[in-house]
């Protein structure tokens, strides 16, 4: 499938209006929802088009990407690093992904930290949790994301901005209704907690297949990549 011009503009447009109303449905503030346009494997010219309909968060998954992308597009653009990152590619991206959504170990925050305080930024991130406890996933479990949030809080370059999940793949986007509940009341507990340098205040969770339902369950930022550009092809990248 060859996706135009056209396609990306009409593809924005009908996220955008399916985002208007699932928020209507749920009584949320259309303010409160982020599109992230997830344009790994997809050409530049592409990620223009979207950036052209007013698009500025896209995520990638892949250091070498983002920082290819980084360096060619517009500046206003805020990248969210939404892969895994291995710790010794930190240092390539600390200073351009506007947030890390996947971060799972306290290991993976120490080293973040450490580039952050070389660089005298502060780094935001968000903790992923495996919600769902799949075991091909990664992520905290969601036992133990208490704890790792309260480690990571110590590491003074770092904020802890709030939970991200990738939910499994489903044919029916309702069924994930449960887990996008249980990330948001995870994210309630943690901010009752009033832990220094943590803020709850961020949900990145909901993809293609079901970003509507995150957003009816509270999602703050919704991840979308197939519903915008079209297929990936891996093979050919
Ligand atoms: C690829 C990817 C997405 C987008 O997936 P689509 O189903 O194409 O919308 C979202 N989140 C993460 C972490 C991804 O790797």
């Amino acid at each position: 499938m060859v996706i135009n011009v056209k396609d990306i503009l009409e593809n924005m447009n009908r996220v955008e209006s399916r985002i208007d109303s699932a928020c209507k449905r749920s009584g949320r503030d259309r303010q409160g929802v982020t599109l992230i346009a997830v344009s790994k494997t997809k050409p530049i010219s592409m990620l223009m088009e979207a950036y052209d309909c007013g698009c500025r968060h896209f995520g990638e998954n892949k250091v070498q990407e983002l920082v290819e992308k980084y360096e060619r597009m517009p500046k206003d653009i805020k990248w969210h690093m939404i892969g895994h990152l291995q710790r010794n590619k930190v240092k390539y991206i600390i200073d351009k992904a506007y947030l890390i959504h996947g971060v799972d170990s306290l290991k993976l925050a120490e080293e973040i930290n450490k580039e952050a305080v070389k660089k005298n930024i502060t780094a935001h991130i968000l903790v992923e949790v495996n919600i769902a406890g799949e075991e091909t996933k990664f992520g905290t479990s969601a036992k133990e994301a208490m704890e790792l949030v309260q480690e990571i809080s110590r590491l003074p370059s770092i904020r802890v901005e709030g939970l991200m999940t990738i939910a499994p793949y489903v044919e029916n986007p309702e069924k994930n209704r449960v887990y996008f509940r249980s990330l948001y009341q995870l994210s309630v507990d943690i901010s009752r907690k009033n832990i220094d340098n943590v803020n709850m205040n961020v949900l990145s969770m909901g993809m293609t297949g079901d970003y509507e339902v995150a957003v009816e369950e509270g999602a703050t930022y919704v991840r979308v990549g197939t519903g915008i550009f079209g297929e990936r092809h891996y093979e050919t990248v």
